[in-house]
C-alpha cells in the first residue's frame, strides 16, 4: 500500500475559497489587497514562479503589479524601488523575488521592505515574531504552507520527532520553529551540510521535512516504516528523453512513497501552498493595514 498522498493542489484550492470570502468583505469596504511582485533579471525560473504568482492573484481578484528591473539593475535603484512600493498607500504587499543577481545583499532589501507589507515573511520583525510564538503575523510562505497541509490532513504532530533537512532562513530553519510552537508541540531537529550520520537521524523520524535542494538525497533505506514525509525540494535533473531537455523532482527519492504512511507529491506538494500562503498573506496584510 502506498503512502496518502498530501495533495497541495486540493489544499490550496481550499485556502483560495477561505481566502475569497475575506476579500469580498475586504470589497465591500471598499478595498482590494494589492500585491507588488519585484523581479530583477531573467532567471527563467523565476519568471515562471511569478507567473504563477499572478494567476493566484487573477484568480482572486488580488490586483498583481510586476516590477521588472534589468539584470544590471544597481542595489541602490533596487532599494529605491522598494522605497517607493513602501510609500505608496495603495500598495498591501510586496515581494522581491529571489535570487537577486549575483552579489546583490538580499539581507539588506528584505529589511528595507516594511513589516506590515512583508508578504514573504522574511523581515526580521516578522521572523522575530515567529520566535516569540506569536503565530497570527505574516509567516514565511513555504513552511506555512507545509503546516497547513499537515493540519488539513488532521496529522497529530504532538510529540512526534521530526527531522528538518536544511537551515535556511526561508524554508528550514522557520519550518523548524513552526513545528515546535506550541501547538504543533513536535520535538524538532533540525540537520545542514555539517551533520554527521543524516542517515541515522531520518531513520528516527517520524516526520521529514526535506529542504535541501539535493535531488533524491533521502533514500528509502533512510525512512521509518509509517514516516510522514513533506518534499519541499524542486531541483531540475537533465533528461533528454524529455523534449524540454529536464525533469524536475523533489530531494526524497519517489519509491519512498510505499514506506511512508503520508507524503507530498513533486511537482503538486508543497509548491502550490506557497503561493496559496502567499495570497493569504496578502490578504492579511491588506486586513492589517485596513483594520489596523
Ligand atoms: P538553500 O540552498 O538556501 O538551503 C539548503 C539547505 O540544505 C542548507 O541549510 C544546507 O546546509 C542544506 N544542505 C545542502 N546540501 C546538504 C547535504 N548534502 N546534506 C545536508 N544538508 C544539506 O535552499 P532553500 O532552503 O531555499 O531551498 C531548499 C529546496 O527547497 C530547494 O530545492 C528549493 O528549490 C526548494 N524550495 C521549494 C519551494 C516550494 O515552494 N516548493 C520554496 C522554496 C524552496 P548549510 O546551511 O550547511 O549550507
Amino acid at each position: 500500500m502506498g503512502a496518502n498522498r498530501l495533495d497541495g493542489k486540493v489544499c490550496a484550492k481550499k485556502v483560495e475559497s477561505a481566502l475569497n470570502s475575506r476579500i469580498r468583505t475586504l470589497a465591500e469596504a471598499g478595498s482590494q489587497p494589492h500585491l507588488a511582485v519585484v523581479i530583477v533579471g531573467d532567471d527563467p525560473a523565476s519568471h515562471v514562479y511569478v507567473r504563477s504568482k499572478e494567476r493566484a492573484c487573477e484568480r482572486l481578484g488580488i490586483r498583481s503589479t510586476r516590477i521588472d528591473l534589468p539584470a544590471d539593475t544597481s542595489f541602490h535603484e533596487v532599494l529605491e524601488t522598494v522605497n517607493s512600493l513602501n510609500q505608496d498607500s495603495d500598495v498591501d504587499g510586496i515581494l522581491v523575488q529571489s535570487p537577486l543577481p549575483r552579489g546583490m545583499d538580499e539581507l539588506a532589501i528584505t529589511d528595507r521592505i516594511l513589516p506590515e507589507k512583508d508578504v514573504d515573511g522574511f523581515h526580521p520583525v516578522n521572523l522575530g515574531r515567529l520566535v516569540q510564538g506569536r503565530l497570527d503575523g505574516l509567516l514565511p510562505c513555504t513552511p506555512a504552507g507545509v503546516m497547513y497541509l499537515l493540519k488539513d490532513a488532521e496529522l497529530d504532530l504532538t510529540g512526534l520527532k521530526a527531522v528538518v533537512l536544511g537551515r535556511s532562513r526561508i524554508v528550514g530553519m522557520p519550518m523548524a520553529l513552526l513545528l515546535a510552537a506550541r501547538g504543533a508541540d513536535a520535538t524538532v531537529t533540525v540537520v545542514h551540510s555539517r551533520t554527521t550520520n543524516i542517515k541515522d537521524h531520518c531513520r528516527d523520524a517520524d516526520l521529514i521535512v526535506a529542504a535541501v535542494g539535493r535531488p533524491e538525497m533521502v533514500r528509502s533505506e533512510w525512512v521509518k516504516p509509517g514516516a510522514i514525509i513533506v518534499d519541499v525540494g524542486i531541483n531540475r535533473v537533465d533528461d533528454s528523453s524529455i523534449d524540454r531537455g529536464y525533469r524536475l523532482c523533489g530531494d526524497v527519492e519517489e519509491e519512498v512513497e510505499s514506506i511512508a504512511s503520508y507524503m507530498t507529491p513533486v511537482p503538486g506538494g508543497v509548491g502550490p501552498m506557497t503561493i496559496a500562503m502567499l495570497m493569504s498573506n496578502t490578504v492579511r496584510a491588506a486586513e492589517m493595514r485596513k483594520t489596523p
